[in-house]
This record gives C-alpha cells, sequence and structure tokens, in this order.
C-alpha cells in the first residue's frame, strides 16, 4: 500500500484522513494547528513538522486547505510539497480553489516530475465522516485510475471530469447549485414564518415535491434548530462565490445568482457571522423581513 501523506486537518481533513488510516494506509500528517494533528497522531498517523517534510514521507501527498494561496505556499512555497517530493509521486489536491491555480500548480510540479489531480469533494462534514463524499476530478485518466483507490477511502463517487482545473471547475458549478439553494430555502421559509405557517409544516409537505432537495433536507432542520454551527463558513462560501465569479468573467459568463448571494454572504460577514455555517443565510433574510 502506498505512503500517504495529508496537509490540512480541518472541519474536512480531519475525518478524511482518519477514514485512510481505518483503511489500513500509512499516513504522514501536518497542519499548523497542533491540536487537530495531535487528535490524528491519536488515531495512527505520523506528525511531520513541515510540508516539505510530508513530501519526503510520502508517495502520495493530499492537501486539504482553505483556498489557492494556501494551496501555493503548501506546494510550491518554502518548505512546502515541492522541496520535497520524490520524481513520480502524486499531488492530489483535495480543496476547493480557482481552476487557474490548479493549472498553474500542475504545470510547476510536471515541470519536476511530479504529477498532481484537483479532486475537490462535495456533502460536507457529515460525507467527510462518513467516506461518502461526492468527488470531482481533473486530471489523466492515469493519474485518476492510480488515485481511485484512494479517493474511494473518502468518497462514494470520484469523476474524472477532465484535464487539470476541470474538478474545480465542476466543484463551481455544485457552489452555484448550493448556494443558490439554500437562498431559496430561507426566502421561502422566510415567507411562511412571516406568513403565520409553521416552517415545520412547510418543510414536511414539500420535501417529497418538486422543491425536495438535499439542500433542503440537510440545511432546514438545522435552520429550525437554530443550529449554525459550521459544517460549511459562510466565509468560505464567499470564497467559492469569488472563485465563481472570476472564472465566469474569464469565459465570458454572466452570473446574477450568484453575484446576489455572493453580496448576502457578504452583508452577513461584515454583521460578524462570517465563520457561521451557510445554513446562516436564513438570518439574512430574518433581519431583512423582522423575523
Ligand atoms: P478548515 O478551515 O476547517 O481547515 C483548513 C485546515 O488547513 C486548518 O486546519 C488549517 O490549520 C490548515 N492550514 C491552513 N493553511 C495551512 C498551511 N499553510 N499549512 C498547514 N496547514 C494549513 O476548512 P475545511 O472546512 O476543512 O475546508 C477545506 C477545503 O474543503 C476548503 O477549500 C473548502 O472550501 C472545502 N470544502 C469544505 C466543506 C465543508 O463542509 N467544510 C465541504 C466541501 C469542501
Amino acid at each position: 500500500m502506498k505512503k500517504i501523506g495529508f496537509i490540512g486537518l480541518g472541519i474536512m481533513g480531519k475525518p478524511m484522513s482518519k477514514n485512510l488510516l481505518k483503511a489500513g494506509y500509512e499516513l504522514v500528517v501536518f497542519d499548523h494547528n497542533g491540536k487537530v494533528v495531535e487528535e490524528v497522531v491519536q488515531a495512527g498517523a505520523q506528525a511531520a513538522s513541515s510540508s516539505k517534510e510530508v513530501a519526503e514521507k510520502s508517495e502520495v501527498i493530499i492537501t486539504m486547505l482553505p483556498n489557492s494561496p494556501h494551496v501555493k505556499e503548501v506546494v510550491l512555497g518554502a518548505n512546502g510539497v515541492l522541496e520535497g517530493a520524490k520524481k513520480g509521486s502524486i499531488v492530489i489536491d483535495m480543496s476547493s480553489i480557482a481552476p487557474l491555480v490548479s493549472r498553474e500548480i500542475g504545470e510547476k510540479l510536471a515541470a519536476q516530475g511530479i504529477r498532481f489531480i484537483d479532486a475537490p469533494v462535495s456533502g460536507g462534514e457529515p460525507k467527510a465522516i462518513d467516506g461518502t463524499l461526492s468527488i470531482m476530478v481533473g486530471g489523466s485518466q492515469a493519474d485518476f485510475d492510480e488515485s481511485l483507490p484512494i479517493l474511494k477511502c473518502m468518497g462514494a463517487s470520484a469523476v474524472l471530469c477532465g484535464d487539470i482545473g476541470a474538478g474545480n471547475v465542476t466543484k463551481l458549478a455544485n457552489q452555484i447549485i448550493v448556494a443558490v439553494n439554500i437562498a431559496a430555502m430561507s426566502e421561502a421559509l422566510t415567507l411562511a414564518t412571516k406568513a403565520g405557517v409553521d416552517p415545520d409544516s412547510v418543510y414536511q409537505a414539500i420535501r417529497g415535491g418538486l422543491a425536495g432537495s438535499t439542500v433542503l433536507d440537510a440545511k432546514a432542520p438545522l435552520v429550525m434548530a437554530r443550529k449554525f454551527d459550521p459544517g460549511f463558513r459562510i466565509n468560505l462560501h464567499i470564497k467559492d462565490l469569488n472563485n465563481i465569479m472570476e472564472t465566469g468573467h474569464e469565459v465570458g459568463v454572466p452570473l446574477p445568482l450568484s453575484a446576489s448571494v455572493m453580496e448576502m454572504m457578504q452583508a452577513l460577514k461584515v454583521d460578524g457571522h462570517g465563520d457561521k455555517d451557510h445554513g446562516g443565510l436564513a438570518l439574512y433574510y430574518e433581519k431583512l423581513a423582522n423575523v
């Protein structure tokens, strides 16, 4: 079995790395946050003191970091993966980042004989814990095939969507649908509440019909229970919406719904809610409607 390095043990990376340990892989890990490293070491991993050391000790290096600058720093920066990785090793970036940055990283690694795929995920913390994430991949068929057994330890599905960057284009598409669905759900439940109808009755009545969705089932019960712990931070969804708008401008696609939801999330961030779950979009509507 290949020795795997894992960098970024946050809300998603921690359970994903634990699933690799459960599957029997030997794991070397690194994160700035010593507390999460300790927890994964308790589960059987070995700690490294830098991303470079992770790469030196692994054949496959997985990164699960917030955004493009973090991945660039960890992979290409001082004491980073590129300085330590052996020729022929594979870097699998599972973070959600800008597709252009994935391509840039892929090119710089390829120039040193290191392979790269982008493999962002959907499903959030519950599916990261269960190992049932949906994984969207960009890269060569050969690198995808070789990575598949590892990806399958973390996900229920892994689909090759195209060359390097295609995984992150797919993830941006996913994030448009999720953001707009959460906004629609918040708008609908706020209307029902203000019109005097119990939102839970509305949810139970509509969830089996055309308005039913994975987003509605995942988020409506949490909103009604006033549970806004992340999950997926509003700040991270703003990051994705920024990458969505940038990509839309690059390729010439107007994105009016994404722009609106981004401004709603931005208003919540300014109001001090950036570290709440993106289901907290309901708070924006409740404030507008004085619920
Ligand atoms: P997080 O902020 O909880 O975790 C990020 C981790 O990276 C932290 O532990 C942080 O200490 C570490 N880190 C940051 N910079 C580092 C560096 N230079 N070196 C070492 N470690 C560093 O974020 P998360 O929620 O786990 O999300 C990670 C990625 O997955 C993001 O791109 C996010 O958009 C995506 N994602 C998240 C969810 C979700 O529900 N949380 C779902 C799907 C995709």
